[in-house]
């Protein structure tokens, strides 16, 4: 990576408009990685002018034209996937090896899915005297997080560019660095000017002078419910389109005849994968009372295997929280699930032995949680699982949509009709049955306030488009 000190706009690296700074850290020394601009409203004011500018001939190349350029630029990532792996291992805490394969390797697969992802779109259809076309809805302006960085900004960037599209990128302030590797990559391979554009910045300056744009067409957001609302708030003015993918506090439901030796410890994976830092994390543990005490002790087993440390040691299985709010977040939660009465089973609030430096928690389990209690309700974003014990299949469909959110679930049973009949009833927008694997070609999105829209494969792209009728 050479540059961290400079934002990219209309084919150029450029100063900020601003003078302030923003340090990243590396999450295990607590050490400042680099040092990045603290955008301001006037770099989205000149981003989006690129992109406005750009949009015209970009939207008028083909569909194949522009996906053979975005191979091209995944072709050029791809040859830096060590290095934009080692980068989110620092940043986020991710340990290396899982870097690899869901943090670089996730965000390169949506470059090479492309050609099939765009196979699938119907770009006319005829009905009646209409003929419906689909056509790039303008200039996008993408926000993303930071557990996820690189896939999260690749889900808008590739599907937004591919349905003709210009970007302005904004990414989380606290993993930013991977973003200027892929800006770095887009000017390698040399898109037309102001096609792609990388501001950097904080969410209230930056990335509400993006939602307010009135030259920006279409925000696509990634992150808190609560930043999400923001968006949303801001953007109504200019009645921009809004896609939201958020927060979620999903549900894993066992039911009595489920295979409990199987199910729990892959739960338990599930919840604690990449730190519990991931928005589809099953965090509620939903299981028959009258196995609550053979679930209790396959969790705390599960979880005692969870090595905690370096990300960059191959042995370690949790690293650290992203960011050292991150972790003060995390281990008022689980102060809080104390003093609310659930059973600590394992883990606690303090830091793990022998890591008082770096953003570290120890794996945590809760048992006898009340499904009204905070530690039920809220995203906690960490290691914390939580065990609520039902007494029917019913209650536990009532508890597993006892949310605010809808973002995920995952249901197990015996017989695979009997599951996939429990998940339907979930209200969610994702669910995992038997332990199903997971699909980057399915659509992605949330239920209720897990946000607003879908991402990846075709309907990803199809995000990005607009429908016209013409009438004969
Ligand atoms: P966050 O909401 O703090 O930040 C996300 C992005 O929004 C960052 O780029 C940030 O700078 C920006 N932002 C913050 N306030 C803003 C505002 N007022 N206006 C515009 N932009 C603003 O979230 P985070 O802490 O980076 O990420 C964690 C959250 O993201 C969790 O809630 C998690 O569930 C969610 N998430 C959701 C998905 C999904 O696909 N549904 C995926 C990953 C993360």
């Amino acid at each position: 990576m050479d540059v961290t000190d400079k934002i990219y706009i209309n084919g150029a690296w450029v100063p900020s408009a601003g003078t302030g700074t923003l340090q990243v850290f590396d999450a295990t020394s607590e050490a400042v990685l680099a040092t990045i601009p603290d955008g301001v409203s006037e770099d989205v004011d000149a981003a989006v002018a690129a992109a406005k500018a750009a949009f015209p001939s970009w939207a008028a190349l083909s569909p194949e034209q522009r996906c053979e350029l975005l191979v091209k630029v995944g072709e050029g990532l791809a040859a830096r996937s060590d290095e934009i792996a080692e980068l989110i291992a620092h940043q986020v805490g991710t340990p290396l090896k899982i870097a690899q394969r869901i943090q670089s390797g996730l965000g390169l697969g949506v470059f090479a899915g492309l050609p099939k992802a765009l196979a699938g779109i119907q770009w006319e259809e005829e009905i009646g005297n209409s003929l419906i076309v689909r056509e790039p809805v303008g200039v996008v302006g993408a926000i993303t997080p930071w557990n996820y960085p690189f896939f999260q900004a690749a889900l808008k960037v590739v599907h937004a560019l591919a349905a003709g599209c210009t970007v302005v990128l904004k990414p989380s302030e606290v993993a930013p660095l991977d973003a200027f590797v892929m800006a770095e990559v887009f000017d390698e391979v040399g898109l037309p000017a102001g096609v792609f554009n990388l501001v950097m910045g904080t969410g209230p300056v930056v990335g509400e002078a993006i939602a307010a744009h009135p030259d920006v067409d279409a925000v696509t957001f990634t992150g808190s419910t609560r930043a999400g609302t923001r968006v949303m708030q801001v953007g109504a003015a200019t009645i921009k389109h809004v896609s939201l993918e958020l927060g979620g506090k999903s549900a894993n439901v066992i039911l009595e005849d489920a295979d409990f030796a199987k199910a729990v410890p892959a739960g338990v994976y599930s919840a604690f994968f990449n730190g519990g830092q991931t928005c589809t994390a099953p965090t509620r543990m939903v299981v028959p009372r009258s196995k609550l005490a053979e679930v209790e002790e396959l969790a705390v087993q599960a979880a005692s295997s969870y090595s905690v440390g370096d990300p960059f040691d191959d042995a370690t299985k949790l690293g650290p929280m992203a960011s050292g709010a991150q972790r003060d977040r995390v281990r008022g939660y689980i102060t809080t699930g104390i003093e609310e009465g659930a059973t600590l089973l394992t883990g606690g609030p303090d830091a793990p032995e022998g890591l008082d430096k770096g953003f570290f928690i120890q794996p945590t389990v809760f048992s006898n949680v009340d499904p009204k209690s905070t530690i039920a309700q809220e995203e906690i974003f960490g290691p914390v699982l939580s065990i609520i014990a039902v007494d029917s299949e019913e209650e536990a469909l009532e508890v597993a949509n006892d949310s605010i959110y809808g973002l995920a679930g995952s249901v197990w049973a015996a017989d695979e009709d009997h599951a996939l009949s429990f998940a339907r009833r979930m209200r969610t927008g994702q669910v995992d049955v038997n332990g199903g694997a997971f699909n980057p070609e399915a659509p992605f999105g949330g239920y209720k306030r897990s946000g607003i829209g879908k991402e990846r494969g075709r309907y990803g792209i199809e995000e990005f488009l607009s429908i016209k009728s013409l009438q004969r």
